[in-house]
């Protein structure tokens, strides 16, 4: 798909969604008016089954769709397209579990988009690459083991940062180390579940209309049903391509519509970046074959270095397509209101510091190189 093609493909495909986003999209940046719309208004387009196998109630098709559906929600809006980012991504965590009560559960309200979902696993792949410990502990709940029998805890201690706690009922994932030791758990938390207490939003310089608070835990009690999987570590590496494929949606999109918004500028503009848009624009085209090719095959699963470099080099094309879309925009992009010039400034300084963040996923390839040059490996 070109450029210029997919700037059409929400518009056609989800012609409602797509005018609702282009009329809030600032707002959806600035403020936290339209925040419990958005998620209503991505399940209405039907966006939220994309890539749910048609037996568990989804429309079908692959993960790689739901990268495109992501992609094409974050060309006009960047904070919708992160929110769908964390709902899709919290049903993927529920395909991917083994917790078949928990599925049965939980996705038919996801789906519907009557319950948001949250995905607080920054901490856990930051674990996950010994940068920090688990911020939430489990202990076990002794002759607590609920009307089912299963083995139960009591959870607590907090996440900084969460997007999509929707004020109207939300689920999170989130990490915890068991004080009894064996492998972390990852568990559903209900935004009612007692002692989980959810923040004022935080005071964002963007993406403000995202739900994005801190979540207390504070002697909740779980049980087994409300456990996403028993092994958070090899869990996560089979589920990360997912996640991050998903996330990388986010970076498809954007950059993809700040090159299409070079198309905008005089004549003159566009003939001066000419060859520089082309050039980014044949580059995110093969970034995305790469992409999807990879998470569909389960490539990245064995060599996340892959996925990873891919990572690093959208996050490029993103901030070089944003410079691009400035230097077209001349006065314009910076008078407020007259385009969303400004505002894909600040959605593309987001990219870089997302969990993976780059200088998080540098850090890794250098130390993976390293340890293939004393190993004698690197290719
Ligand atoms: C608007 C917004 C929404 C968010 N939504 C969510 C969400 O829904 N879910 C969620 O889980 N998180 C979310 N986050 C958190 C986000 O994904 C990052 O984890 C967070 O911004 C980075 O954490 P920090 O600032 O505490 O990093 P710090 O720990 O202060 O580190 C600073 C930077 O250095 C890197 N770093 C630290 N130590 C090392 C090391 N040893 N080697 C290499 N790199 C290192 C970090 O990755 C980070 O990029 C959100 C953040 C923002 C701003």
């Amino acid at each position: 798909m070109s450029t210029h093609a997919s700037l059409r493909g929400l518009a056609a495909r989800a012609p409602a969604l797509a005018a609702w986003l282009d009329t809030h999209a600032e707002t959806l940046d600035t403020d936290a008016t339209h925040c419990g719309e958005v998620v209503p208004q991505l399940a209405t387009a039907g966006l939220l089954r994309i890539g749910v196998p048609t037996e568990l109630g989804g429309a079908g098709g692959t993960i790689g769709d739901a990268i495109d559906s992501v992609a094409d929600v974050a060309e006009h809006s960047f904070a919708a397209a992160f929110v769908l980012w964390g709902q899709r991504t919290f049903i993927e965590y529920l395909l991917q579990s083994p917790n078949q009560g928990l599925r049965d559960r939980l996705l038919p309200a996801l789906l519907s988009g009557e319950l948001a979902g949250a995905t607080g696993l920054s901490n856990a792949m930051k674990y996950l690459s010994a940068i920090e410990p688990l911020q939430i502990r489990a202990a076990d709940a002794p002759g607590e083991h609920g009307a089912s029998g299963k083995p139960a805890w009591q959870v607590s201690g907090g996440l900084p940062w969460i997007t999509n706690l929707r004020k109207q009922g939300f689920v999170a994932a989130a990490a915890a180390d068991h004080e009894a030791g064996g492998p972390p758990s990852i568990f559903a938390i209900a935004h009612d579940a007692p002692g989980v207490t959810r923040s004022d939003d935080l005071d964002l310089i963007g993406l403000r209309g995202t739900n994005t608070a801190a979540l207390q835990m504070t002697d909740t009690p779980l049980t087994d049903d409300d456990r996403i999987t028993d092994n958070a570590p090899a869990w996560l590496v089979r589920v990360r391509p997912a996640f991050l494929g998903l996330q990388c949606g986010m970076s498809l999109g954007l950059a993809r519509r700040s090159l299409a918004g070079t198309d905008e500028g005089g004549p003159g503009a566009r003939a001066a970046v000419a060859d520089e848009v082309a050039a980014l624009s044949e580059q995110l085209d093969t970034l995305r074959a790469r992409l999807k090719a990879g998470v569909a095959q389960g490539d990245f699963i064995e060599t996340p270095a892959r996925l990873f470099e891919l990572r690093i080099a959208l996050a490029d094309v993103v901030h070089g397509a944003a410079t691009l879309e400035v230097q077209t925009g001349g006065g314009r992009g910076y008078l407020r209101g007259l385009s969303g010039v400004a505002r894909r400034q600040r959605e593309a300084a987001f990219v870089p510091i997302v969990t993976p963040s780059l200088v998080q996923l540098k850090n890794q390839l250098a130390a993976q190189r390293a340890q293939q040059l004393k190993t004698g490996t690197a290719s």
